[in-house]
């Protein structure tokens, strides 16, 4: 089957039953994921015009990091699979690009080779790639995790073995699991005195996608580690708070209803993206790409995001409420109306993000 993406044509097999069993690995719904990828490695080649090198260390197919060598990226793809590094070489060839391939196991390449730009693009978890990935990445990390259902507290025992962390199944569950990932990936960072901090992410309930830009120091690091803590959250009223620190400092009960209160963590309760980051990224979204309009809407949303560690979903608060849900953008106006800062997320048509309390959201938005 020939696939078309951005300035490249390749050729993938036939995918039986979403990828399962295929000889090499594609999926054409993470269309909008390699688009974002060209986009924003542009992007950072504008930020650090010294780079040079990315290696696309789970290539599969090779459609990332052949989309890569489109873009005169200095590129290696890798891939433990014989099929696929086969396919990577076609698919180079297909497209006259030059671009070095090797049959290795990542986590090998990345001990003994650092890369301008590391992408790490598994199935499931990218957790045992962490270490090594850190080791082989000079400037900007880019990883994606599949494996939602442990990052979110859905699969709990599974999320706290591979993130060392506690994940909590709660409403905003998307942003859970990013920023569970998010503290693995600062943690892990932190071990080699090396501050990760993301400058571009975006999750769906099938992924969460980070870009960690790396910055060297104990200090850094530190500064990073300072920003990691709890989120303290009432599955009864939806209230919600968190506190900063690797010691949890829990209310033990919701001060809003007096019900259980649940804790996650630690957790990442930093910035998910850099505004500036994500409209240069915007910037360098070009027409050749398939999804386009949908890049550009999410990255439109994702710099407006407001900055706070959980978002809402007016739909579920409504409900609690007893009362008909509305027109996100009149809801989010009644908000700033009553003096709060307020914003759509990338989670969800009818989500948000605000400065107010569960008790001032539901005071702010009444009739
Ligand atoms: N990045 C690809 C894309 O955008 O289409 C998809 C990658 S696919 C989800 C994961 C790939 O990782 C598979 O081709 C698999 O063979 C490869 N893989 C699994 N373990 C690996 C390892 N230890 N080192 C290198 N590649 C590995």
């Amino acid at each position: 089957m020939r696939v078309s993406e951005g300035r490249v044509t390749v050729t993938v097999p036939e995918q039986p039953e979403a990828g399962k069993g295929a000889d090499v690995f594609f999926n054409p719904v993470q269309e909008l994921n390699r688009d974002i990828t060209v986009a924003a490695l542009r992007a950072y080649r504008e930020r650090t015009p010294r780079v040079s090198t990315y290696l696309d260390a789970t290539a599969a197919s090779g459609i990332r990091g052949v989309r890569a060598a489109a873009n005169d990226w200095e590129t290696t793809l890798c891939d433990i699979d014989d099929d696929a590094t086969a396919l990577c070489e076609q698919n180079l060839e297909r497209n006259d690009l030059a671009a070095s391939v090797r049959r290795s196991d990542a986590n090998v390449l990345m001990h003994s080779e650092a890369f301008d730009v590391v992408d790490v693009d598994p199935f499931g978890t990218p957790i045992p790639f962490a270490d090594a990935a850190v080791q082989g990445t000079k400037h900007l990390l880019c990883v994606t995790a599949t494996d939602t259902a442990p990052l979110c507290g859905a699969h709990f025992e599974s999320g706290v073995r591979s993130y060392g962390a506690v994940p909590r199944n709660t409403e905003f569950h998307a942003e859970m699991g990013m920023r569970v990932l998010l503290s693995a990936m600062v943690r892990t960072a932190a071990r080699y005195d090396i501050a990760a901090r993301p400058i571009l992410s975006h999750a769906t309930k099938h992924y969460a996608r980070t870009y960690l830009e790396f910055d060297h120091g104990a200090k850094v690091a530190n500064d990073c580690i300072d920003e990691l803590g709890y989120v303290h959250h009432c599955q009864h009223c939806l209230w919600r708070d968190h506190d900063y620190g690797l010691i949890a400092d829990a209310p033990e009960d919701c001060p809003v209803c007096d019900e259980h209160l649940q804790t996650a963590g630690p957790i990442w309760l930093g910035r998910t993206c850099d505004p500036e980051f994500v409209s240069g990224v915007s910037e360098q979204v070009t027409e050749e790409m398939g999804t386009a309009d949908e890049a550009k809407e999410l990255l439109a949303t994702l710099r407006d995001e407001i900055d706070t560690p959980t978002h809402y979903d007016q739909h579920r608060l409504c409900k609690r409420w007893g009362r008909g849900a509305e027109a996100m953008d009149e809801f989010i106006e009644k908000l700033r109306d009553a003096g709060y800062a307020a914003s759509r997320t990338h989670y969800g048509g009818t989500t948000f993000k605000t400065d107010a309390d569960v008790v001032e959201i539901r005071e702010a938005t009444a009739e």
